[in-house]
Order: structure tokens, then sequence, then C-alpha cells
């Protein structure tokens, strides 16, 4: 089953991709993921899309829908979560086409819905570890040991995406409600749109994913 997860920044997107991942054995491809990496990694097009992502603009189609289809013939017998992409109505044509040269289509797109304000508040307080990833809070989740990674013990290697700030925020959410909202529209018109409130803790937003997926 190949899925879109589909909401504004900080709707929770990454964190449920994880989880089905690990629930179902799922394949995330995350175009935001992919492009940290290509600037950890110092590579042209990772130096080329730093200073765009840290206004919080969106990077190129071409860029994006590059990584995508680099990745589509990855062994995925439970299929992708797409996660943070498509984000324009171009990138969401390219991957129905691409999906489409592989003999797969898209089976559902879960939009998840959150108010703004939440968004604001759980944006401006979120932190990871540095060392396996796993998310904090600084109101909602903070590590059971200060400084120190509930997950994998790592001490005081925790860090803030530089784009979860107010401005770039504000950016983002513009982008989102410019150039992402039209998909809803786009897949509901296909009769793939599933709609879910995004809003409550962590078990609570997967039990709802889980019945859009299978219900
Ligand atoms: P995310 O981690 O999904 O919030 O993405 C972080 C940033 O990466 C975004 O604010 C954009 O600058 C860029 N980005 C990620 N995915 C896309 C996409 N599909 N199209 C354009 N820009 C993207």
């Amino acid at each position: 089953m190949n899925i879109i997860l589909i909401g504004p920044p900080g709707a929770g997107k990454g964190t449920q991709a994880h989880r089905l991942v690990a629930e179902r054995g799922m394949v995330q491809l995350s175009t935001g993921d992919m492009l940290r990496a290509a600037r950890t990694s110092g590579t042209e097009m990772g130096k080329q899309v730093a200073a765009v992502m840290d206004r919080g603009e969106l990077v190129t189609d071409e860029i994006v829908i590059g990584l995508i289809a680099e990745q589509l013939d990855s062994n995925a017998d439970a299929g992708f979560i797409f996660d943070g992409f498509p984000r324009t109505l171009a990138q969401a044509d390219a991957l129905g086409e691409l999906l489409e040269s592989k003999g797969q289509s898209l089976q559902a797109v879960v939009e998840m819905q959150v108010d703004d304000d939440a968004l604001v508040k759980r944006i401006t307080g979120r932190f990871t570890c540095g060392e396996c990833g796993t998310g904090y809070h600084d109101e909602f989740k903070q590590p059971a040991v200060e400084g120190k990674c509930d997950s994998c013990g790592a001490e005081g290697g925790f860090k803030r995406r530089p784009d979860d700030n107010e401005d770039a925020l504000r950016t983002r959410l513009m982008a989102y409600y410019k150039d992402t909202s039209p998909l809803i529209g786009y897949y509901y018109a296909k009769g793939q749109l599933k709609r879910i409130d995004g809003l409550g803790d962590i078990e609570e937003v997967a039990g709802r994913i889980a019945g859009a997926l299978d219900g």
C-alpha cells in the first residue's frame, strides 16, 4: 500500500510515518529528511538548497522529484509512505507518473488536520536526539532524564531545526496554504483523500490513521 501523509508543518507527519515504518514495515520517503541529509553531507545540491530551506520556502520541483525518483526502486513490499512530498500540483502529477511507470499506484492520501495555533506551539518547542532522531518537546515531551535521550541514551546531543523558528514557520505555513493545500482538492477529486483529526496524543492519532487506512 502506497500512501501520502499530507498536512501543514508540525501536523505530525514524520512522527506518524515513523510509527507506520515500525508497525507495518513500510518505507518512509521524506524529502525534508533527504534534503537535510544532503546539507549535512555537503553535496552541491545540499549547499544550493540550504538558504531556501532556512527561510522556509519550497525548493524546486525538479530537485525533489529527482530525489523521489531515485528511491522508487527501493525494496518496499509493504509500500511507501510519502512524507512531505508532494507539496505542489506539479509534484503530485510527477508522482502519479513515476508510480505508473513502475506499475504501482497510490492507495490513500491521509490529510492530518491541525489548527494553526497548535502548529505554532508544536513547532517552536520541538527538538530531536542528534543520534537516533527521537523527537521531544519543551512542553509536551521532555526526556525522562534532562539532557539524555530516552531511546538511545545519548547525552547532550539534542538539536533543533534551523527552520523551526517563528519567521520561517510563517513562510512554511504560507507555502502550505498557497502551494500544497490545493492537493487536498486534487486527491479528493481522485477519490483518494482520507481526512483525520491530527490533534491529540501520538497514539490517538495513530489509531485514526490506522482506521483510515484499514477501514
Ligand atoms: P519538512 O521536513 O518536510 O518540513 O521539509 C523541510 C523543508 O525542506 C521545507 O520547508 C522545504 O524547504 C524543503 N522541502 C521538503 N520537501 C519539499 C517538497 N516536496 N517540495 C519543496 N520543498 C521541500
